[in-house]
């Protein structure tokens, strides 16, 4: 091979122990890789050896070499992403049902839960998921529960109540509230309690409770068409669990009924007294003229016995209508009904009756039907209200008139009809005759022996008998008094043979 001493992995040998050099090989046509080292013995360099291997046999082991590093790379790759799939949806899966989860409860779903079978954290964690939704399900119920309670019992009560925030912002308000401060409940919620109703007075009450701190108590007078109401407003202010003011609540509570029972009732003692007062007064006047006068003649005497005897007769008239009203409304549901022919008492009263027409010289006509009149009712009371009609009728008409009483029957309805030729009644009195004491005339009353409550008697047995009375007249012409008693449906379809 010639001497190989000049090649450069030689003289890299020489200079630095070793060496390596590729180069073109022409007798061969191929690259060539020669590796040089020493040959030493007994610390003297003998020489070299040198090995040389043709490149493309390094290549081709290289490019073995490579192929497998790719192949195992590829193979590591592909187990990676298997493994990867695998591992992320075993966690992805439950995470994602996690996520699920905690989003319909934030959105108020507590019913879905988890499956929670892992024994790993996991597991772990979605148990804990479904015991928060349970627990704040069951939480949620008792909330929904308490404030369906709470609204239905606002709904329910008679009184108004409003709750506001602390700047004066609805937060609830019930249907009587509504009515009383002429707001709508549903579309007043979250707006200023000023903005929605006119009645100042609530908002003024609402704002001192809140910057008082304290119960305010009010009276509140509202004047509508119809009538005027008193109110009663008691303000109490709304504190959350650490004592800090968050609002204030009205309760409303309308009083107009019981002021208006409070005056009647004024009224009507002061007038009964009054009612009272004026013939013990005269009784006592008369009795102590004749006491008095000892010579008094006996025919003056007499006279003045027959006017102490009339005024005892209106005393009595007046405690026997007193007692009458009291009757009608002693007993809660008025006197018992029962079934009965209205055609018994009716005809009792008008028989009754029939000698004072006569004795004043009027002529009382009769109408009865041929059939039962089944109505159910108290038959004293019903007999008493045609007594009070007749007895009228026969008062306010002029000796030779006519008086017509009729009991008819027509729309499910039984009609007491008195028709006089009488007096009459001027239009602006027709509606107050019914009232308690009220009369036209009263000296013309009195001295006919009337009390002022013979209709209000009739009015009042109309109406426990679920009945109504009307009147029509003409002043000059003449009265017609009707009182309507509802038939017993019952009766109607069967009536008795
Ligand atoms: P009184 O005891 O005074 O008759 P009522 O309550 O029965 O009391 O009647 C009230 C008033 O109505 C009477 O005072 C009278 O002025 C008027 N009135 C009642 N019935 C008639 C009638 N048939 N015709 C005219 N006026 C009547």
């Amino acid at each position: 091979m010639g001497n190989l001493a000049s090649r450069p992995e030689i003289m890299d040998v020489r200079s630095h122990g070793s060496g390596v050099a590729t180069r073109y090989s022409h007798g061969l046509g191929v690259s060539v890789m020669h590796l040089a080292l020493p040959i030493e013995g007994n610390g003297r360099l003998l020489g070299y050896a040198r090995a040389s291997r043709s490149l493309s046999d390094i290549e081709q082991r290289l490019t073995r070499l490579r192929t497998v590093v790719a192949l195992g790379a590829v193979l590591a790759m592909l187990a990676a992403v298997v493994l990867g799939l695998v591992l992320a949806r075993s966690f992805v899966k439950p995470v994602k049902a996690m996520t699920a989860v905690a989003e319909g409860m934030a959105r108020g779903d507590y019913n879905r839960r988890l499956p929670a079978t892992r024994t790993d954290e996991l597991g772990d964690l979605a148990r804990a998921l479904n015991q928060t939704a349970k627990s704040s399900q069951n939480r949620m119920e008792t909330i929904i529960t308490d404030r369906n309670k709470l609204l239905s019992l606002l709904r329910g009560m008679v009184e108004g109540v409003v709750a506001v925030d602390r700047d004066e912002r609805v937060l609830q308000m019930n249907s009587a509230a509504g009515k009383i401060l002429g707001a709508s409940p549903e579309t007043s919620v979250s707006k200023p309690i000023w903005e929605v109703t006119r009645v100042r007075q609530v908002c003024d009450t609402l704002s001192r409770t809140l910057k008082s701190g304290r119960d305010v108590k009010d009276e509140l007078r509202l004047a509508t068409r119809s009538q005027d109401r008193v109110v009663e407003m008691l303000a109490s202010p709304l504190f959350d669990g650490e004592g800090e003011l968050v609002g204030a609540v009205v309760v409303l509570h309308d009083v107009s009924d019981l002021h208006r029972l409070q005056t009647v009732r004024r009224d009507f003692v002061a007038n009964a007294s009054h009612e009272l007062k004026t013939p013990i007064a005269a009784i006592r006047a008369l009795v102590e003229t004749v006491i008095d006068d000892r010579s008094m003649r006996s025919s003056d005497q007499a006279s003045f016995l027959a006017k102490i005897w009339n005024q005892s007769i209106r005393l009595s008239s007046l405690v026997t209508d007193l007692l009458t009203l009291s009757r009608l409304e002693s007993s809660p549901g008025g006197p018992e009904l029962r079934p009965i022919d209205l055609r018994d008492s009716f005809r009792v009263a008008v028989h009754a009756l029939l000698p004072t027409g006569e004795e004043r010289g009027i002529a009382v006509h009769t109408e009865v039907p041929e059939n039962p009149v089944q109505v159910l009712g108290d038959p004293e009371a019903l007999g008493q209200l045609t007594t009070n009609l007749l007895d009228n009728a026969i008062k306010y008409t002029s000796r030779g008139g006519q008086v017509w009483v009729r009991l008819k029957t027509g729309n499910g309805q039984a009609l007491i009809e008195v028709q006089d030729t009488g007096m009459g009644i001027a239009p602006q009195d027709q509606a107050r005759v019914f009232e308690r004491f009220y009369r036209v005339d009263k000296a013309r009353s009195r001295e006919l022996g009337g009390t002022g409550l013979g209709l209000s008697i009739v009015k009042h047995i109309a109406v426990i008998h679920q009945g109504r009375v009307f009147v029509e007249s003409t002043p000059g012409i003449g009265s017609t008094f009707r009182a309507s008693i509802p038939i017993s449906r019952s009766l109607q379809e069967n009536p008795p043979s």
